[in-house]
């Protein structure tokens, strides 16, 4: 193969390489914002959840100091009642008592509503708060495993970067120029290889002539089609290949 190609192949590599770490590189600090905006959403879940709870118990109090005023007017009207002159007043003190049972009766239904409700308040409450706990922890690790890829995408960065330049200067100049325009017109695609006498990119079948030249690799030629620059890989030598693909006159029969 003319070293020009090789060079022109590995200059492909090597800026095939670079764009996909740019792309890491810009696409990391967005997967971290990510994962940390889910986490922000359960912290508010949780602070929800601990308000709800707080809103509870605060109502329980308010029930409970009801219960406590409704108590001490009922011991008062009892202490009226034993003061009753008349069967008339007896009556109305009897009625106010039994209406200030019933609504000590209907807080004390309220309060045990809530007592249910908190259990199950604090319940969720524990489980969120471990789950955001757990959560934490992951996305710390995340982020660190994250800030290590970036710095380790950096360091190839510069020195596929490097390499670029050597590869590109050892590069005859107008094939460096050809390159360049076509990575530019073939969204960074410049260098094809031909498979089965077609280009991988356009898929163009080549004409034989041009074939038989190509697998020469004796200089550099660009694909009628596209305009990439093309190149042939030999299949690997019969040795490596299977046997019994290679000789069908193993797999014929034995005679009588
Ligand atoms: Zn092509």
């Amino acid at each position: 193969m003319a070293p020009e190609l090789k060079l022109a192949i590995r200059l492909q590599e090597l800026d095939t390489r670079i764009e996909e770490l740019r792309r890491e590189i810009v696409a990391l600090p967005k997967q971290i914002a990510e994962i940390e905006k889910t986490l922000e959403s359960h912290i508010r879940k949780v602070e929800a959840d601990r308000a709800a709870l707080q809103a509870n118990q605060r109502d329980r109090r308010h029930l409970e100091l009801e219960v406590q005023s409704e108590e001490q007017r009922l011991a008062r009207l009892k202490d009226q009642t034993m003061q009753a002159k008349t069967n008339e007043q007896l009556w109305a003190f009897q009625h106010e008592i039994q209406y200030v049972e019933n609504r000590i009766r209907q807080l004390e239904d309220r309060i045990l509503d809530l007592m249910a409700e908190s259990e199950r308040l604090e319940q969720n409450l524990k489980a969120a708060e471990a789950a955001l706990a757990q959560e934490r922890q992951q996305v710390e690790q995340e982020k660190q495993r994250a800030r290590e890829q970036s710095e380790r995408d950096r360091k190839l960065l510069e020195e596929l970067t490097r390499e670029r330049q050597q590869v590109a200067a050892s590069l005859p100049p107008s094939l460096y120029k050809a390159y360049e325009r076509i990575r530019r017109l073939r969204k960074g695609w410049a260098v094809a290889e031909v498979v089965d006498g077609r280009c991988t990119a356009c898929h163009v079948v080549l004409r034989l002539q041009f074939y038989q030249d190509l697998r020469r690799g004796e200089q550099v030629m660009f694909c009628e089609s596209c305009g990439r620059i093309l190149y042939y890989n030999p299949p690997e030598s019969v040795e490596e290949m299977d046997p019994d693909e290679t000789s069908p006159a193993r797999r014929m029969p034995a005679g009588p």
